[in-house]
This record gives C-alpha cells, structure tokens and sequence, in this order.
C-alpha cells in the first residue's frame, strides 16, 4: 500500500543520512585529531575542553593492600574494596555492591546526596572479612570517581559527610571515570594508552606527553579536575606523563552525519548545541534516536494504525537496553520485538514486516553509533601517532574500554571493534588491541588512591 511505501522511503532516508562509509569516518577521526590540538593549545580553543588531569602518579603496579572506591555515574552508584598483591598478583581480589540512588536525593541539596553515599559506604565496611583488618592506626583510603563537572569541593563534601557517618576514612584521589579507567587498565596492561567510557554518557581519556600540551604553561589546578587531593602538582609529573580527560562528548564536526532527528533531540534537550557527538553515540540517547524515527512513521504512515500510540509520544520512553533487546531478538518470529513494544509501547498486533522494519531502525541508530566511536578512537590514536606501524611493529597500543552500552550491547561492541579494524587496516591493526576493562572506572579508582597513598 501506500503507507507501506511511505515507511519504507522515511526507513531509507534515514539510512542514508546516516550513512558512515570509511571516508567519511576518516574525516571525523581527521576532525577529532584537529580538535584535540586545538584544545591543547588554549583554553577554550576547542568544544574539546582537553582537561589536564593531574595524576602525580599512575599506579606502577608495586600497590599493595586493601583500598575502596565510590563510583558515582550517571545512572548507577558503586561502592568498591579492592585488595592490591603488587606486582606478582596486581588485583587479588575485588567487591562491589551496587547502590541505587533515589531520583529525589540527585537534583536536591549536596549534604543530603553525600550523607547517603557515605552511609552506604559505611555498611559496606562493616563487611570487611577478618582476614582484611586494617592495621592499628592505619587510616582507610578511598578513591572517588565523580562523572559529573566538578563544581563545588566535591572532596571536601564527601570527607565532611564521611565523618558524620563516623567513619575514618581518607578520600586519596578524585577522578572521573574515563581517567580511573585508563589508570585501572594501566595496572593491568602498561600498554594501555586510553580509555573510553560508552555507558549512560560517552567520553575518553588518554596519556599525553607534557610537551605537548602548550596551554599547560603556568597553569594551576582548579579544584576538582586533579586526581591527587593535595592541592599543588608535584614537579615530577611535569616531566612525565598527563592524563587528558577529552570530554569527547562534545565533539562536533560537519563531517557528523546528523539526521532531522538529531536536531529535534538536540532542540528539545537541558543542553542544547551541547554534547552533540555523545547524542549521537552513547545509551542515554540511542533508544531516544529509534522512538523519533517511529513517531514520523507512525505519523506519516501510519505504521501503527490510524492514530499514533500514544506512549510512543513520551520522550525517553524507549530506553537503549530495550532497543538493544529488541536488535538482538533472534526468534524466527521476532516475539522479543512484540513483547517490547506491548509492554512499553502498549502497541499490539504488529506484522512480522513491521518488527522487521523496526529491528532494522534499531541496527541503523546503533551502527551509526558504533562507527562514529571508532572513527573517534582512531582520532586518538592518531594524535598519538599509534594509528601506523612503528619501530618495526614492537610498540603495542591498548584502548580500554567501559560502560555499560560496550559491555551488554553485543551488537554495538562488535561493529565498534571491526570498524576500527577496517579504518586502520589490517597491519596497524595487529599492534592495537581494545580490552574491556570491567569495572575499571571504580577499580581504577581504588588503585589511584594506593598510589595517592599516605603511607608510600
Ligand atoms: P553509568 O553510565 O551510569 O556510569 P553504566 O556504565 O553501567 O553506568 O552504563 C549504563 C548505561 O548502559 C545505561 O544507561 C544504558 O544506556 C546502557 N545499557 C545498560 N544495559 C544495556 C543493554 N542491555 N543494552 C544496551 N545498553 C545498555
Ligand atoms: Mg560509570
């Protein structure tokens, strides 16, 4: 019928703005080395803010002992005990405990917030075996992973709140995630020279020689972007390395291939013109991206019947783990397809062509996602100049990887991982490896505090 014509012609428009053949890629990876440059050079000189992480001293893997870390994202809170064996042994053994946080406590005061996370930490001490007793007078040390811009003295709150919890408790190292993660994979895996988190939000983290950052000249620390919590930079770390915290998430180029649906997401978001590149890519908004394409369907051609169903109208109703459930649905029938839509939808009666059209909306926002972080990895590796076969093929590079889109949404991961194949070639390719680092921003976190330690 007409209607169906009229799907399949928005389904193929889509498709083609979409479209990220390797040329194109290779202008965003293009893009993405140019502003990182530009980012370098000055403050404000790139929608890369470029953050010079201060990290006085990235683990050497001699840590040993019992450190926690907290892990605030931006859906989930963990708290973390991780027991270092140093060098033989590196992570003996790690813990978590996952802790939801009421939506009231995330947009209300900051005392009330810290309160909470502190008591959490609190009983989760209390479960410390015999065997992990502490020596008399050695204080606790933590390591705070906060994946938020740091406005106040977000170390200060959480020391102040751990108190009144009466705890002793020392909070070593402030972090964000991509920097826990790079610092977490390092520990493993000296070859790891970024970290990228694909989760709630996308961003990337990566080791920069200081000589090339030019802006970093007579510049101090502001509070809450370093990784020690003294509040001076040690002069050693001058003369190694600096961790950059990209905030990749708001990259944006003209070489991005953003659709009319990109643009009304974007218009209708808290941030407009902002984080262009992590609303095209990361989980917050891939579920967000299939329910827009839907909606012109069932508005202009009547996918669902004469009148659009009206739960498809909610922003934010379609999440990325039910899109993904969706893509991944393996029946010969597509029932996980029909199953979703009835229950978040309340969208009966679908035809098996239909599912179909919808698990192909599915693959196209997610490819799209996909190709677009490994054109930006790349962009990483050829700042570093790693994106080419060096010193005969000896010098490995390894790319962390975290979050929750990259590790439960197998499609995604899998289109990521050959993208990058295909846009390095096959002999580059051999020296670049990524690893899921589970956990690595917490993790990351817990050894940044032993390294940050009092006691060493
Ligand atoms: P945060 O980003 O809050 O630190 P995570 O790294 O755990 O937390 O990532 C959570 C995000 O991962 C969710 O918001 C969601 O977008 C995505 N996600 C979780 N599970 C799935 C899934 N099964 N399929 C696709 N995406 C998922
Ligand atoms: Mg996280």
């Amino acid at each position: 019928s007409g209607k169906w014509a009229r799907a399949l012609s928005i389904l193929k428009e889509f498709e083609e703005k979409c479209g990220t053949p390797s040329s194109k890629l290779k202008q965003v990876a293009d893009a993405m080395t140019v502003e990182m440059h530009a980012g370098l050079a000055s403050e404000g000189g790139s929608k890369l803010k470029m953050i010079i992480s201060y990290v006085h001293n990235l683990p050497t893997g001699d840590e040993k002992g019992l450190f926690y870390a907290l892990d605030l994202g931006g859906t989930n809170f963990r708290v973390l005990r991780v027991h270092l064996g140093g060098k033989e042994s590196r992570v003996v053994k790690q813990e978590f405990e996952e802790v939801s946080i009421p939506a009231h406590l995330m947009t209300g005061s900051s005392d009330e917030l810290f309160d909470y996370l502190a008591s959490a930490l609190a009983k989760f001490v209390a479960t410390e075996s015999d065997s992990q007793h502490f020596s008399p007078g050695r204080q606790r040390e933590l390591g705070f992973t906060f994946s938020f811009p740091v406005g106040q003295d977000v170390v200060g709150e959480l020391t102040k709140a751990i108190e009144r919890a009466g705890l002793d408790m020392r909070v070593a190292a402030l972090v964000n995630d991509t920097v826990g993660t790079l610092a977490g994979g390092r520990y493993n895996n000296p070859d790891v020279v970024a970290a990228v988190i694909l989760g709630t939000g996308t961003n990337a983290a990566y080791v920069e020689h200081a000589h090339a950052i030019p802006k970093w000249h007579g510049l101090l620390p502001k509070s809450g972007e370093m990784v020690s919590s003294s509040s001076v930079p040690l002069p050693m770390f001058t003369a190694s390395v600096n961790v950059i915290n990209m905030e990749w998430g708001n990259f944006r180029s003209s070489h991005l291939p953003l659709t009319e649906y990109d643009q009304a997401l974007d218009a209708g978001s808290l941030n407009p013109g902002e984080q262009i590149f992590e609303k095209m890519i990361s989980g917050m908004y891939l579920g967000e991206i299939v329910r827009r394409v839907l909606c012109k369907m069932a508005e202009e051609a009547a996918i669902f019947g004469d009148t659009v169903p009206p739960k498809l109208k909610l922003p934010f109703i379609l999440r990325t783990p039910h899109t993904s459930a969706m893509h991944h649905d393996t029946s010969r029938d597509l029932k996980v397809v029909a199953t979703k839509l009835k229950d978040i939808l309340e969208i009966s009666n679908t035809s098996l062509k239909l599912r179909k059209l919808i698990v192909e909306v599915c693959d196209i926002v997610a490819t799209r996602g996909a190709r677009l972080s490994a054109a930006g990895i790349v962009g990483i590796l050829k700042k570093l100049g790693r994106d080419t076969v060096k010193d005969g093929g000896k010098q490995k590079s390894v790319v962390a990887l975290d979050g929750g889109l990259y590790e439960h949404y197998t499609k995604f991961r899998i289109c990521m991982e050959n993208t990058l194949w295909e846009l390095l070639g096959e002999e580059a390719s051999e020296n670049i490896a990524v690893e899921h680092s589970m956990d690595g921003s917490g993790i990351g976190a817990a050894i940044l505090a032993a390294s940050h330690s009092q006691y060493i």
